[in-house]
């Protein structure tokens, strides 16, 4: 899917999936790892071949407006576009790049969608490492889980081209997009990549109308800075509206960071007030259990309309989409 061949008499071909668009002469891949060009054509080495499946809250995207309480089938290929030095799943979305094969557990797009059905699931997950990368095989599933009821989900670096955002408007419901930093240099220096693509994909994401959460992995030293922060911050609310939800997640040490200690908890908490400040109204400190900002609250009354414990949710005042206390709508998809 969206590539092209270079000229008439050209076997190298461009890839068109992601901002990367390699240039892949015959016999070699992509920064992915897991596309190829065999003869002049760029073929997907990771279709159909699942390297993680599991059953999760679909607070665990994070997603906490979509669906609340719900359970989302989870699955994930081998394989990343990026390379964060920093990576939380690294044993799986770093494994072409570490050990030059493609491994994983053959399943179609049908049996992904019976096993999601089988366990009770309102949703279908493409995640853990990059959809992006696999999204022949994430927009086939889509397509035959979506006229059963079940909603689909990326949760992605943003780094997909403009192109493959158009393909998955109408089949992809919601998005958990990581905004790294505030500064090309951190893309740059730490994932190998670059900051102006996600950006342009924040705003064209919403409009879309793919539901967009934004989550910051905050790591001490590299992106912890007030001003680095309130960058952030501003941009989401100037960009994209107030009710866009901010995750704020803890790092812990993994990959080629293993020096660097998690993130203190008052780091987080200053983050959270910058983002309360520059008034976005969903702002969530992550990977924290029972942190009191866990819950979602109603933006107009304060009422706790979705109380959260780590990954146990219950929404306790929320009346078709709004507040039961005020009636203030609260933002998000599938809201009870
Ligand atoms: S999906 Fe892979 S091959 Fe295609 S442009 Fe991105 S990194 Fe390159």
């Amino acid at each position: 899917m969206l590539w092209e061949r270079l000229g008439p008499d050209d076997q190298r071909v461009r890839c068109n999936l992601c901002a990367h668009r390699c240039v892949i002469p015959p016999g070699r891949l992509g920064v992915c790892r897991v596309r190829e060009n065999i003869d002049g054509t760029l073929y997907t080495l990771v279709y159909g071949r699942v390297i993680s499946e599991n059953v999760d809250p679909i607070e665990k995207k994070p997603l906490f407006h979509f669906q609340p309480g719900s359970h989302s089938f989870s699955i994930a290929t081998a394989g990343c576009n990026f390379r964060c030095a920093f990576c939380q799943n690294w044993e799986i979305s770093q494994l072409p790049r570490e050990q030059g094969d493609v491994p994983g557990r053959p399943a179609t797009p049908a049996q992904v969608v019976q096993a999601a059905r089988r366990a009770g699931c309102s949703s279908i997950s493409y995640t853990y490492t990059e959809p992006t990368i696999y999204a022949e095989y994430a927009l086939d599933t889509a397509r035959q889980a979506q006229p059963l009821g079940l909603r689909n989900v990326f949760v992605s670096n943003g780094y997909m081209t403009q192109e493959l955002l158009r393909l998955m408007s109408g089949l992809i419901d919601g998005i958990n997009v990581d905004l790294k930093a505030g500064r090309g240099e951190f893309y740059r220096r730490l994932s190998g990549a670059a900051l102006a693509p996600v950006l342009a994909n924040l705003s064209t994401i919403l409009q879309l109308g793919i539901w967009l959460e934004v989550t910051t992995l905050v790591i001490p030293g590299l992106n912890d800075s007030d001003d680095e922060l309130r960058w952030v911050g501003r941009y989401l609310f100037d960009e994209l509206g107030p009710d866009v939800p901010w995750h704020i997640s803890r790092f812990y040490p993994q990959y080629h960071m293993t020096d660097t200690p998690p993130t203190p908890t008052s780091t987080l908490e200053r983050a959270w007030r910058i983002g309360r400040d520059v008034g976005l109204r969903y702002v969530y400190v992550g990977n924290v259990p029972g942190h009191d900002t866990e819950s979602t609250r109603c933006p107009a009354c304060g009422t706790t309309v979705i109380h959260r414990y780590g990954y146990h949710t219950q929404v306790v005042a929320l009346r078709k989409g709004a507040c039961a206390r005020c009636g203030a709508s609260i933002a998000g998809v599938d809201m009870p």
